[in-house]
């Protein structure tokens, strides 16, 4: 993969690259955790410009929900959505309504060539709606807007 993205193959991009497969959606400190399971002396920095240059070599995806960090993942190119739990923050993905992007047709485009609409579902996850279930009255406040 490495290679077909045009990048040296080194170690930490290995680890880096092995860590987003592992664990998708995972945010940069998640993936410094898991790497630095693999390669002890691997920097906060070298994670973060591995990340970098593998989002920029479209080996990596970098999606970011509203109120959440930057989260990481190696599903990619197949414009895919995410689909995000109001109150525990879980992502899962959402293949896309129509196989390709832009997945939505504008009502008017404004005279722009688009061609990518980024579609985040919001809404309560299966947990969430269980625990809600079993304690109906601790589900208010935050995050419940
Ligand atoms: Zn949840
Ligand atoms: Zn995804």
């Amino acid at each position: 993969m490495l290679r077909g993205g045009a990048l040296r193959v080194t170690r930490p991009r290995l680890a880096v690259l092995a860590a987003v497969h592992a664990h998708p959606h995972a945010d940069t400190a998640s993936i410094f955790g898991a790497v630095r399971r693999e390669l002890p002396v691997v920097s906060h920095q070298a994670v973060y410009d591995v990340l970098a240059a593998l989002t920029a070599a479209g080996l990596v995806r970098r999606i970011e929900p509203a109120g959440s960090v930057a989260r990481y993942e190696a599903r990619v190119g197949d414009n895919h959505h995410h689909v995000v739990c109001r109150s525990c923050g879980a992502i899962a993905d959402v293949d896309c309504a129509v196989g390709e992007s832009p997945c939505l047709t504008a009502s008017d485009d404004r005279g722009f060539s688009i061609d990518e609409a980024e579609v985040t579902y919001w809404g309560v996850c299966p947990e969430c709606v269980a625990a809600a279930d079993r304690q109906p009255y601790e589900m208010t406040g935050e995050g419940r807007a």
